[in-house]
């Protein structure tokens, strides 16, 4: 689409014009990577020091009122430009990139970090930005601004999920309601719901469902926690969600030898988990990788009966 070539443009020109675009985008190039093979399927763990903005990131109250908010358009450095997308949000490069070509798009208005209701926007940006994977943070499940709306989107071809999802031997179709068919991940550490169809408003319908289930699981929270993959492929839509159970994992607590640093949030949840200390990055095992995602997300049977119900 014409939409993702423009935003593509915007990313080669910021980083043409803004140093702190180009320098983050430069040492992305050195950042190492390890893969921890499962069989099935593999994960990625990606060193990446400049993400140590995000990781530790505070994201409590007092915090955020404390700060001024990186997303609102008068606080927003002067080189980063933006484009327009739907009246309502606008695209701008990430400065502080995990994809090689990486966005964030908030909303115009400074308004709480929330999915339901705005899941439809979401379909959209997947649709006009076909390069790329849209992704959704929720408020206490790796958004750095839980008090601005906001999504972001990297480059296809970078999270092992993409293949995953297509080679189709770590999930299985369990249902169909309407035109959306219903995935389920059996043996994929994270427990996950996938959707699959051409029907933006079924799509929205399944995904009312999933949230109000999952809203029953914990029902002090301002909403579920979760982490959504958008992608739009072929004219059909492949939505990942992975609800969660846990912002940061007892290993991010601890000190020391212990300690791992390590927020996860959708890119991780996608199959590349960042660590941004190098330390964290050699010593971190795939056993870790297990408890981590044991720790922080839904359990893959709890889903299954989540599924069962909707
Ligand atoms: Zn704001």
């Amino acid at each position: 689409m014409e939409f993702s070539k423009k935003a593509r443009e915007l990313i080669r020109e910021q980083i043409g014009e803004w140093d702190l675009a180009a320098k983050n985008y430069g040492s992305l190039k050195n950042v190492k990577i390890k893969t921890f093979d499962y069989g099935d399927y593999h994960i990625d763990i990606q060193f990446n020091p400049e993400r140590i903005v995000s990781s530790a990131a505070k994201v409590d109250t007092k915090s955020i009122e404390a700060r001024p908010c990186f997303l609102c358009e008068k606080n927003r450095p002067s080189q980063q430009r933006s484009l327009s997308f739907n009246s309502e949000y606008v695209v701008l490069v990430n400065p502080f990139p995990i994809f090689p070509e990486h966005l964030t798009i908030p909303n115009i208005s400074h308004t709480d970090q929330r999915i339901i209701g705005n899941f439809g926007s979401m379909l959209d940006l997947a649709a006009s930005l076909d390069d790329f994977v849209i992704f959704y943070n929720g408020p206490k499940c790796g958004a750095s601004a839980p008090d601005h709306l906001h999504f972001q989107a990297g480059i296809k071809g970078f999270l092992s999920i993409e293949v995953d999802f297509l080679n189709n031997k770590c999930c299985r179709e369990v249902r169909r309601i309407g035109n959306i068919t219903i995935f389920h991940w059996p043996n994929y550490q994270r427990g996950t719901i996938s959707l699959n169809g051409k029907n933006k408003v079924d799509l929205i319908e399944c995904f009312n469902r999933v949230y109000r289930k999952l809203q029953i699981l914990q029902p002090d929270e301002v909403e579920p926690m979760l982490n959504i993959l958008a992608i739009f492929e072929h004219g059909e839509w492949i939505i990942h969600i992975f609800p969660r159970t846990l912002h940061r994992p007892a290993q991010y607590f601890e000190s020391g030898e212990k300690q791992l640093i390590l927020s996860p949030a959708s890119v991780d949840m996608g199959g590349v988990l960042i660590t941004p200390r190098e330390e964290d990055f050699i010593k971190i095992s795939k056993e870790d990788v297990q408890d981590i995602f044991k720790q922080v997300c839904l359990e893959p049977q709890a889903v299954i009966k989540l599924i069962n119900q909707l």
